[in-house]
């Protein structure tokens, strides 16, 4: 009887079911035969989310909003995990000095069967204060291996594919499960990126450090994301493995317009690249921010400029058509 691994790949929709009754049935001889289902599956999936996209009409953001009785409750959210209602979006990274795709940032979605496409900011808060923003970020590591594991076995050169990893989640037994994500896909490190939030290093500094250093040991990078938001001391950025400074889109926005926002900006570019960091500034919708961040030194952009977050089988097929240029 060959040794049969039950860990499986989550997916939303119907695949799930059909992969977890193919391990029950005792199926697979190697975890290698689990993966390449869990990937086939990963294709059905897109092609599922595409159909949902076409064919539901999703209630406009501003009315979901507008109606108070229908706040979301966690009890909800727990209930779309099981039933396996989030997908991952991706948007893509580009590096200013050849306009090349060098990464993408993987952005959770809800596809909520009465509402539509739910966006992070109304589910992710209260994820965090339920404590299921675990499940959920177990979930969302899972998803961007899997698909990141489709794309290496597509022959695409790796591009960094980055993971949104919230305080809560950044405990002693993440590296570890990175570790074991990177491991079962059997996906280079380079594949991944890890972005924390500067509420992430406000607690105790030795037990953080020693986190991001087994998670650099692997080879996977760290980002700093929405930096210049928080309450972070600059002297963090001299103590912890941060590889990506992420310039938080309230002060792209004010690029070139606003004075405030141009010396921030340029500020932070500066002292970034001075202290060996990569520079990311999001949010980037215009050719003239893209100039002046270009001549402020930024490293790369994300933005609408270059691309909506798009669902895995979108941004595949822009890859595909060539308006994204691989690195
Ligand atoms: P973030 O990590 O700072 O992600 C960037 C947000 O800016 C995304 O919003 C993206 O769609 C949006 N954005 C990017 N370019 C532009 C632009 O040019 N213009 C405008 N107006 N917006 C732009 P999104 O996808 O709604 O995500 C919001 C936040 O939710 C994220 O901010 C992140 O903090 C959180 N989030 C998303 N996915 C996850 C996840 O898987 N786990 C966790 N813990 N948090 C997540
Ligand atoms: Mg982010
Ligand atoms: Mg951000």
């Amino acid at each position: 009887m060959p040794t049969v691994e039950k860990r499986t790949v989550s997916l939303p929709g119907p695949q799930a079911d059909y992969i977890d009754a193919l391990v029950a049935s005792g199926a697979y001889a190697s975890a290698s035969e689990v993966v390449r289902a869990g990937l086939r599956a990963l294709r059905e999936r897109d092609a599922a989310v595409e159909r949902w996209l076409r064919e539901k009409v999703a209630p406009t953001y501003d009315a979901m909003k507008a109606d108070p009785a229908r706040a979301l409750s966690g009890a909800e959210v727990r209930a779309a995990l099981a039933r396996r209602e989030f997908a991952l979006y991706y948007q893509p990274v580009v590096r200013l000095t050849d306009q090349r795709l060098v990464g993408a940032e993987a952005l959770v979605r809800w596809m909520h069967p009465q509402r539509g496409m739910v966006a992070p900011d109304e589910f992710i808060p209260l994820a965090e204060t339920t404590g299921l923003i675990v499940q959920v970020g177990e979930w969302v590591l899972e998803q961007a291996c899997a698909q990141a594991a489709v794309w290496q076995r597509a022959g695409l050169p790796p591009f960094r594919l980055a993971v949104n990893v919230s305080a809560r989640e950044f405990t002693s037994s993440l590296p570890g499960r990175v570790e074991g994500t990177l491991n079962r896909y059997r996906i280079d490190p380079s594949w991944l990126e890890l972005e924390i939030t500067e509420s992430t290093l406000m607690h105790d500094i030795d037990y953080v450090i020693g986190i991001m250093d087994r998670i650099s040991a692997l080879g996977v990078a760290l980002s700093l994301d929405d930096f210049g938001t928080g309450y972070s001391s600059l002297s963090f950025l001299k103590r912890f493995l941060i590889d990506t400074l992420k310039i938080d889109r309230s002060f792209t926005t004010g690029i070139p317009a606003d004075v405030s926002d141009c010396a921030i900006a340029s500020t932070i570019i500066s002292m970034g690249r001075k202290l060996g960091h990569r520079v990311i500034a999001e949010g980037v919708e215009t050719v003239e921010q893209t100039e002046f961040l270009r001549q402020a030194g930024c490293d790369e952009v994300q933005g609408y400029l270059y691309g909506k977050p798009l669902p895995a089988y979108e941004f595949e097929k822009a890859l595909r058509e060539n308006w994204l240029l691989v690195a």
